[in-house]
């Protein structure tokens, strides 16, 4: 049995469960239908009346949102509240296209401390543990939600923000840090730092809590072996909070869904089907505690499945799975699917350090994968001759995996740039020949 910051709700029977979620639900449509006219639109327009929804079972009745709906709202327009109510706000990267801004009241901000609060204690962590956050600070959620789960639980919090590596590592050893929160990139750098420096036996790290990006198993072997801790995935997106929408227990085999504040639906993304539990879709949340920006059945563009069965840890909410896909980050190379992730697992099983970048080009109209992949300190005193064994060897092995031919080059140990943030994987440079 595991530890739990907040027992009776994250061991509440399904009973329970679906009765709060009956409750805010139908609260929570009463509370948009009001405030939010593109809500009060929709609904309009396919005759829905908020008395109609009556419990989760009249979920699917009610419109989706998506993030297109999000720019296009920007910045007040999904605000369910008085402004004056609100005290924080946070908000996406924005790669491409206007940011989405989310707003949080006092209460937004207590519930989503609360949700990072259960990760951590899942994670092991009590008020003994110093809790080393070195997820960006700032408009990115990341930071500000491990932040505040940590002093709800009363860990002594490093608020360190990314970047800095020695000083990271100077804290890190000289104040103890227990429990590290950061991205999977960044921990996997931060574990290549240390042993390179020679600080391997200095540091008490016991846990790492790793989100904002995908990763994969052997990845997260290669971090727990690096650094001898246990490491745990956490998931959220500031649409619908933050970090801490669900979160990992001691079973690694998925994510609880945090099943009070957020309901969570699978959908096939092309019909807008809900799927049952095991079939994989669109992953849909729609958060029914929030009260400055509350959005109904969210649609993530994350790809994942959904299991009721018991867990081991005694929590009672929905697992997820890990996104295996994003529909947006999923490449299409000479007609074929190409998901980054399966490159890594590759690259890792083979004994190549997470440091490696795939760019896609065009030439000719005929599309041309190529991945760039760092050497180990052992492998780049080779020979050359070794070195082109060793290429082909992948060449032949990303084939067997992703059915297609990618042009493979080993590089100098350190030459792929390092990201403090979320890792840049992909290159596709094929747009710009397209005018
Ligand atoms: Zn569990």
């Amino acid at each position: 049995m595991g530890n739990y910051f907040q027992p009776e709700i994250e061991c509440a029977s399904r009973e329970q469960i679906k009765a709060w979620q009956d409750e805010r639900l139908v609260k929570q449509v009463k509370h948009v239908y009001e405030h939010v006219e593109m809500y009060r639109q929709r609904m309009d327009e396919k005759g829905i009346r908020p008395d109609d929804i009556r419990g989760i079972e009249d979920l699917h009745k009610l419109p989706f949102t998506t993030k297109d709906d999000l720019r296009d709202q920007y910045p007040y327009g999904l605000l369910a509240m008085p402004l004056s109510d609100c005290v924080r706000i946070q908000s996406t990267s924005g790669t491409t296209g206007r940011r989405v801004v989310a707003f949080y009241t006092q209460h937004d901000i207590d519930l989503w401390d609360e949700c990072c609060a259960r990760a951590i204690v899942a994670a092991g962590g009590t008020k003994e543990d110093v809790v080393h956050v070195c997820y960006g600070y700032g408009l990115f959620t990341g930071g500000p939600g491990l932040n505040g789960g940590s002093h709800k639980v009363g860990s002594l919090t490093l608020p360190m923000s990314s970047g800095n590596t020695d000083r990271q590592i100077q804290f890190m050893t000289d104040l103890g840090s227990t429990i590290l929160c950061c991205t999977p990139s960044y921990a996997a750098y931060l574990a290549e730092s240390i042993i390179e420096r020679g600080l391997r036996d200095k540091i008490q790290l016991k846990a790492g809590i790793f989100g904002a990006e995908a990763w994969t198993e052997e990845m997260r072997h290669d971090i727990e072996e690096k650094l001898g801790i246990k490491a745990y995935d956490i998931y959220g997106l500031t649409e619908i909070s933050g970090p801490g929408v669900s979160f990992e227990c001691e079973a690694q085999t998925g994510m609880h869904v945090n099943e009070d504040h957020f309901i969570a639906e699978v959908i096939n993304p092309k019909t807008g089907e809900v799927l049952p539990d095991g079939e994989k879709g669109e992953l849909v949340f729609t958060s029914i505690t929030k009260e400055a920006f509350p959005l109904l059945r969210y649609r993530t563009r994350d790809i994942c499945i959904l299991s009721h069965e018991k867990c081991s840890c005694g929590r009672t909410h929905v697992k997820m799975t890990k996104p295996l896909g994003r529909s947006d980050d999923m490449l299409i190379v000479k007609g074929v699917n190409v998901f980054p992730s399966q490159i890594e697992t590759v690259l890792l099983n083979k004994g190549y350090p997470a440091n490696y970048q795939i760019i896609v080009t065009r030439v000719n109209n005929s599309d041309n994968l190529e991945v760039q992949v760092e050497m180990t300190p052992e492998m780049f005193s080779d020979s050359l001759s070794a070195i082109a064994e060793k290429e082909k060897e992948l060449v032949s092995a990303l084939k067997a995996m992703l059915g297609i031919y990618a042009d493979v080059k080993l590089v100098a140990p350190k030459t792929i740039t390092r990201s403090e943030g979320k890792a840049v994987r992909v290159i596709d440079k094929r747009n710009l020949y397209q005018n």
